[in-house]
């Protein structure tokens, strides 16, 4: 795919002075190595910050040059565009990670993988955040989406959330301000950045944390195709439903477009069979939404974001 790059060589050594010569920046770099679906083209610009002040230092160079910025955690739950991303995308992962626990009070940074948490909570003798341990995100990615599995989800163990606002101030949300709802929060509408959050969780019995970790692991390996990339669930629950058994009651399970599949083993996920575009996928995601809708009259909403260039 030719580059369509809005970031000229100007533009790269003054984001570069901006933010700091650094291996964590690079330029068309492919989003296929950052998305789970391991599909999408480049962004003009790549960038790992390590702590709040690079974020800062990117945000306020990017507002001033009017360069567009897009916002992801472990890409687990995106559709990247086959033409990229125009500007700069903000990584926020395993460089911004790290945790303290002080009594049943885990602190965790953004960028902390949820598997590390909920792992660290397990050793604490802490209860409370063993259904997150088989989902793929950033502590970040999984509070702004409320993540959840097996009737459980981030908005019952978050306290507090300190996060920059779009003016970039320093604000700690606190509680019902929020406004967990099925996979949304307040983040989900706004551009703001997640920096950390304070998680309360329950004594526990050790071995009872761990047998429910690998239960729940165990469950997750016999029900969803995990040997292949995808990005989870495409599509939210509609109410009153499921929207696997929606689809595979249409016949739809092994329907495919080029190599995006839906799953053979969950109807709910599309795989990429091995050079899937994100083309095929999204018109995977319209014909299976169009299908249900004709045969069930259910509409589907997605669940992963689909993001990046889709201009012609
Ligand atoms: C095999 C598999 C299984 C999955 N199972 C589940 C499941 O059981 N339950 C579930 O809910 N999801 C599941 N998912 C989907 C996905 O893992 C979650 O939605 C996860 O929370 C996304 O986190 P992420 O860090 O990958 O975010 P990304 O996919 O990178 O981004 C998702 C959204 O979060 C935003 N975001 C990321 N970081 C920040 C931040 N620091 N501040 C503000 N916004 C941010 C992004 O802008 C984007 O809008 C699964 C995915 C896969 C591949």
């Amino acid at each position: 795919m030719p580059s369509r790059t809005i970031i000229n060589s100007r533009l790269r050594s003054q984001l570069i002075q901006a933010i700091g010569s650094s291996a964590r920046l690079t330029f068309d770099e492919p989003m296929s190595r950052h998305t789970t679906f391991r599909i999408g083209g480049s962004a003009d610009a790549f960038f790992e910050p390590e702590n709040e002040s690079e974020i800062i230092r990117a945000l306020q160079y990017c507002a001033g040059q009017e360069i567009p910025v897009t916002l992801i955690g472990n890409g687990s739950n995106l559709l990247v565009s086959d033409h990229g991303i125009r500007g700069l995308v903000l990584s926020v992962g395993q460089p911004f990670s790290g945790l303290s626990i002080q009594g049943c009070c885990i602190e965790a940074k953004a960028g902390t993988r949820l598997s590390v948490l909920a792992g660290a909570a397990a050793k604490a003798q802490l209860t409370g955040l063993e259904f997150a341990s088989g989902i793929p995100g950033t502590l970040g990615g999984a509070i702004q989406m409320n993540a959840g599995a097996y009737n459980a989800c981030m908005q019952d163990v978050i306290v507090e959330t300190d996060i920059l606002d779009e003016q970039l101030n320093p604000v700690t949300i606190t509680g019902q301000e929020h406004q967990f709802a099925y996979r949304h929060s307040l983040f989900s509408d706004r551009s703001v950045i997640i920096i950390k959050a304070r998680m309360s969780l329950k004594n526990g019995d050790i071995k009872q944390i761990f047998d429910c970790m690998t239960d729940l692991a165990n469950r997750r390996r016999c029900s969803q195709p995990l040997e292949l990339p995808s990005a989870g669930s495409v599509f939210k629950r509609p109410a009153g439903y499921y929207a696997g058994k929606l689809i595979s009651d249409c016949q739809l399970k092994g329907f495919a477009i080029g190599d995006a599949q839906v799953s053979e083993k969950h109807a709910g996920f599309i795989v990429n069979r091995g050079q899937a575009t994100a083309h095929d996928v999204r018109k995977l995601i319209e014909h299976i939404r169009r299908t249900v809708l004709d045969q069930q009259g259910v509409r589907l909403e997605t669940e992963i974001k689909v993001i990046g260039d889709w201009s012609t």
